[in-house]
């Protein structure tokens, strides 16, 4: 290529560039900016001149927490790409979606790092009042619920009368299917709840033990009118740490649950749970694991697990009564209270959940509200 076509070339991108609505960042390996286009005026305040020579990702040019950014760039030289909370020239918050591409030379040595941020605060918002419209909505529906449920209950039990074989055959599906709905109302509810981060998490010393003897007694897992067995491995020693104990009884009840429903077409149906201390990601940790022997979870879709409304081919088939929620619910419940959540599974075998608290007890959170 000549010179000249060069040149043309290189104005061109540099026009694209500098006129790109989002805002790119070129840095030196150390994060010194090297070039920044118009849109940072925009989206921070500063002018790209401002912002030569200044380091990006530190407080003295965004201001935020960025150390999981950094060990990603510099230290494993992999792309960072996530929200990060940066601060405006006039001191405002406003959240971002950085894509940091470490630029490496044929050597594998870092040359520079590119930036792409974009301004994501307005659909943050428009997010968070989504979520809250469900969080009311439901918040609403769970009133009649409860007066439909409690109705068709009396009239199931013959306490207003007696209701012919038909009609209570009738009122059961309706007493079923309104359970349903009701849980799947607070399921909604809880999500809405975790997502705009208001929970509370309370954590005093309670005796683990004891704690989920109980909520295994409390609560028959009956799934297609068969109890399905809970043993539950009693460590010797009682172990007594700091949990928020409604929170602790949501997650294990619903690995149960799910266990439970996944497990009870089997003739030897039969759940374990166990306890276990641990090192979990270089934290000392309880382990509890529930396990079971059931349909077990195809591979091709473990990956979905915890997402949000996902359910497994097989699991859909077995059950049509679930939500898709609970896991998702789990696994912000045990992140929040500082811990891991995790499981391994082989279809037809039957699957083991782990869900981990820090030997330090779990992390209290100030909120407004509790789980429903
Ligand atoms: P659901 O209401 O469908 O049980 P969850 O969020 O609790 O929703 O679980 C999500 C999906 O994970 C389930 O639909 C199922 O595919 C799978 N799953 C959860 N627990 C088990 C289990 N113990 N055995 C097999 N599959 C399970």
């Amino acid at each position: 290529m000549s010179l000249v076509k060069s040149v043309e070339e290189l104005s061109k991108f540099k026009l694209a560039v500098d006129a790109a609505y989002d805002c790119v960042v070129i840095t030196d390996p150390d994060g010194m900016i090297l070039y920044a286009n118009s849109a940072i005026k925009r989206i921070t305040g500063f002018t790209p001149q401002a912002t030569l020579g200044k380091k990006a990702w530190t407080k003295e040019l965004w201001g935020g927490l960025y150390e999981k950014l950094w060990k990603t760039i510099k230290h494993d030289k992999k792309v960072f790409s996530g929200e990060v909370k940066n601060k405006r020239k006039d001191g405002t918050l406003y959240n971002a979606f950085h894509t940091i591409t470490p630029i490496l030379n044929e050597k594998g040595n870092l040359q520079f790092f590119m930036d792409v941020q974009r301004d994501i605060t307005r659909e943050k918002e428009v997010d968070r009042a989504k979520t809250e419209f469900i969080s009311l909505v439901s918040h609403q529906l769970q009133t009649p619920l409860t007066a439909i449920n409690w109705y068709a209950e009396m009239l199931l039990s013959g306490d207003v009368g007696r209701v012919t074989e038909d009609q209570s055959s009738y009122l059961a599906e309706v007493y079923k299917e309104s359970k349903r709905m009701s849980r799947l109302v607070s399921d909604l509810l809880n999500v809405s709840r975790l997502e705009i981060g208001g929970v509370l998490i309370e954590p005093i010393p309670a005796k683990i033990n004891l704690l989920i003897a109980d909520i295994i007694k409390e609560s028959k897992f009956v799934e297609k009118e068969k109890e399905v067995p809970v043993l539950f491995a009693k460590p010797k020693e009682e172990i007594e740490l700091a949990i928020d104990a409604d929170l602790f009884r949501q997650v294990l009840r619903n690995l149960i649950s799910n266990a439970t429903r996944y497990c009870s077409e089997q003739a030897d149906a039969e759940i374990k749970v166990r306890l276990e201390k641990q090192a979990v990601g270089g934290i000392d940790s309880l382990v509890i694991s529930v396990m079971d022997n059931g349909i077990g979870i195809p591979k091709e879709e473990q990956h979905r697990i915890f997402e949000k409304f996902f359910r497994a081919g097989n699991a859909e088939k077995a059950s049509a009564g679930g939500t898709g929620l609970g896991l998702y619910i789990c696994k912000m419940v045990v992140e929040n209270w500082g811990g891991k959540i995790w499981f391994e599974s082989e279809e037809g075998k039957g699957a083991t959940f782990y869900a981990t608290i820090p030997l330090t007890g779990m992390v209290s959170k100030k909120g407004e509200k509790k789980l429903a």
